[in-house]
């Protein structure tokens, strides 16, 4: 091995850079905790290029001296703590004095600042960590910092970059994140030169939060509660109201937005058995806790924490939420039948009850500007007017809902990742069935399950898994493309800007997938055509759900995708348990479940089949 020596300050920096920046999204955040600490009351971010280019973030806060100017850039460099025993309890959002110091290390910075005493500002420029130029300059009380060429000098960084459009979203998402953070701040968000967001900086929560997600966050519940010396503030989603992913929640602790599988399972652990598994709670929420009851410094990035009495934390949010939750009517309605309801037509499968969906309602007025601005929208690709009136057509008619013409072959079903609840394996047997003793129909339980006896075998079939795998199959084995409808009217879609941005980069998949989407403005994504099997509510969740799994990068592989999308599809697509079904339908179904070997498993591996033999039942009637 070669001698060791010490590492110069520059590659020191380089190396914490490669910890602290990220991407142009992780320098905001960082700009913006300064201009926070700095107690400015306005900052505006501005960004061009997705921020790789250019980056600026200005604060009306308390500006630095000259000499303090120059201190800032180097490493632990900082004004926010003393001692060791500062560590402790930690009030500021900085502390480790390594922000400036790495951004500065990955590009060109322009720094202009003034304290508001002073008579004459500072300015100074810096490459690669390096002071340029300084000078005195006329500039009003508060910080400007902007960030030109980031990773100019560490092309290995700047290849992982994405899209403008994706890292664009990624800062849009972490200035909403700092706007939620501290609505005392009034926050300004412009990119590529128009105002993308904009916050009153009143200190009222709700107004930070009804600016990032418009209107409809007026459907969440708000929440106040005190636990022990904890306490929570904050809004959550209705149960009825779940999301198909966790994008849209937000935890703070002490103002610092956090990351923790504690705060997560301590929310959802109050909507147990309220909320259908896969659908996930939304919140803001808020959780102030003694500086000495949480250790911030476990993270390069700040965004994790440590509890000194978790269990006293997750009572706080579980018992907080619960509280809130309690205090608000939210049954869904149940319909009582009277007498046995006629069996519908066999094409009209009874409709899902429609639920009304967080974020995605607008009023009159709203809906009024929304058509005008879709007329006005350019249309990304022309679509026949009859290829929609197809659309339409084909959609009216099947009535087990299958639209893909199912070709020769059936793949044999590949292994299935597990469910989140696994199965417990006494309960999953699958059985076969033998094909050469005829089988008689006998009716529907609780109508979801469809009973079949064949020779001494009863068989229950779930209805909805069944019907899930077939039509999974089905859209497997179709390999060219799903086939989609255009949409008469556009659906606008509230995402967060980190989803919307991520689901445009990926337009080529989306569109092999049948959906095919264009950027709408103000976190909202316009989706003009959607797969065949999907109305307009299914599709928009399924892209929530597809643009959480690409932002949590798991689903690298394009087949992936496509596969969940494919199971995704097939879930909504297919009838539900607790909807009535014709005997037809019922009919159908359990032939093929009867005559194929690939039907055991739904997607998400719960069992379609399951045997109640006639030995069984006599073993429990004593009669054996
Ligand atoms: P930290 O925030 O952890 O202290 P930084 O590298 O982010 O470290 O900043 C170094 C120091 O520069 C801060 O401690 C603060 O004194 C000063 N500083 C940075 N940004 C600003 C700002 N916008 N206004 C006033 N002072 C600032
Ligand atoms: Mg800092």
């Amino acid at each position: 091995m070669s001698k060791i020596i010490q590492l110069s300050p520059h590659v020191a920096n380089l190396i914490a850079a490669g910890e602290v920046v990220e991407r142009p999204a992780s320098v905001v955040k960082e700009l913006l905790e300064n201009a926070v600490d700095a107690g400015a009351t306005q900052v505006t971010v501005e960004i061009r290029d997705g921020g790789m280019t250019f980056l600026r973030v200005t604060d009306n806060g308390c500006g630095m001296a000259p000499e303090d100017a120059r201190t800032a850039f180097l490493r632990h460099a900082t004004s926010k703590l003393r001692t060791a025993e500062d560590l402790a309890a930690i009030v500021t959002m900085g502390f480790r004095g390594e922000a400036l110091a790495a951004i500065a290390s990955v590009s060109r910075i322009d720094l202009l600042t003034k304290t508001p005493g002073a008579i004459g500002g500072t300015s100074l420029s810096l490459e690669a960590g390096n002071i340029t130029e300084e000078s005195e300059a006329g500039c009003p009380d508060g910080t400007t910092i902007i960030v030109r060429d980031l990773f100019f000098n560490t092309p290995a960084r700047m290849k992982f970059m994405k899209s403008d459009t994706v890292e664009g979203g990624k800062v849009a998402a972490a200035v909403q994140m700092q706007a939620l953070a501290h609505p005392e701040v009034a926050f300004c968000f412009i990119k590529d030169g128009k105002e993308a967001l904009s916050t009153p900086g009143t200190g009222s929560l709700e107004a930070a939060v009804y600016c990032v997600y418009g209107r409809e966050s007026g459907k969440m519940v708000p929440l106040e509660s005190k636990w022990e010396q904890f306490s929570l503030s904050g809004f959550v989603s209705k149960p009825s109201d779940a999301r198909p992913s966790r994008a849209l929640q937000t935890f703070f602790v002490n103002d610092r937005p956090v990351k923790s599988r504690l705060l997560t399972a301590a929310l959802e652990e109050a909507y147990r058995n309220q909320i259908m598994v896969g659908k996930f709670p939304a919140c803001v929420l808020h959780l102030t806790v003694p500086a000495s009851a949480v250790d911030v410094n476990v993270h390069p990035a700040k965004t994790e924490v440590k509890f000194l009495n978790e269990k006293a934390v997750f009572d706080c949010i579980h018992y907080g939420v619960l509280g809130a939750l309690n205090k608000t009517p939210d049954r869904p309605q149940v319909q009582f039948k009277p007498t046995p309801a006629p069996v519908p037509a066999p094409q009209t499968a009874a409709p899902a009850p429609k639920q009304e969906n967080f974020f995605r309602t607008m009023s009159a007025q709203e809906y009024k500007n929304f058509t005008a601005a879709v007329k006005e929208a350019p249309k990304p690709s022309p679509v026949a007017a009859a290829a929609t009136a197809l659309a339409v057509e084909e959609t009216a008619l099947p009535p087990l809902r299958e639209t893909v013409i199912l070709p020769t072959a059936m793949p044999a079903p590949k292994p299935i990742p597990q469910p989140e609840k696994p199965e417990e394996p006494e309960q999953a047997v699958i059985p076969t069935m033998p094909v050469d003793i005829p089988w008689r129909f006998v009716g529907e339980l609780y109508n979801s399950y469809i009973i079949v006896e064949q020779g001494e075998e009863a068989y229950l079939i779930d209805k909805h898994a069944a019907h899930e795998r077939i039509l999974f199959e089905k859209l497997k084995a179709n390999q060219e493309a799903i086939s989609s409808q255009t949409l008469l009217t556009p659906v606008a879609h509230r995402l967060s800007a980190d989803s919307i941005a991520i689901l445009l980069e990926n337009q080529p998949l989306l569109e092999e997938l049948g959906f095919e989407i264009q950027e709408f403005g103000e976190n909202t994504l316009l989706i003009r055509q959607i797969p065949m099997d999907l109305d307009d509510t299914q599709a928009a969740d399924a892209l929530e759900t597809l643009s959480a799994d690409l932002l949590s990068g798991r689903k690298e592989k394009k087949d992936s995708v496509r596969d969940e999308l494919l199971h995704t599809v097939a879930c909504k697509a297919a009838i539900k348990a607790g909807w009535q079904s014709s005997e037809q339908e019922l009919l159908r179904l359990a032939e093929q479940v009867l005559s194929r070997d690939d039907l055991k498993h739904c997607p998400h591996g719960r069992p379609i089949c399951i045997t109640l033999s006639k030995k069984q039942l006599e073993k429990q009637f004593k009669r054996s």
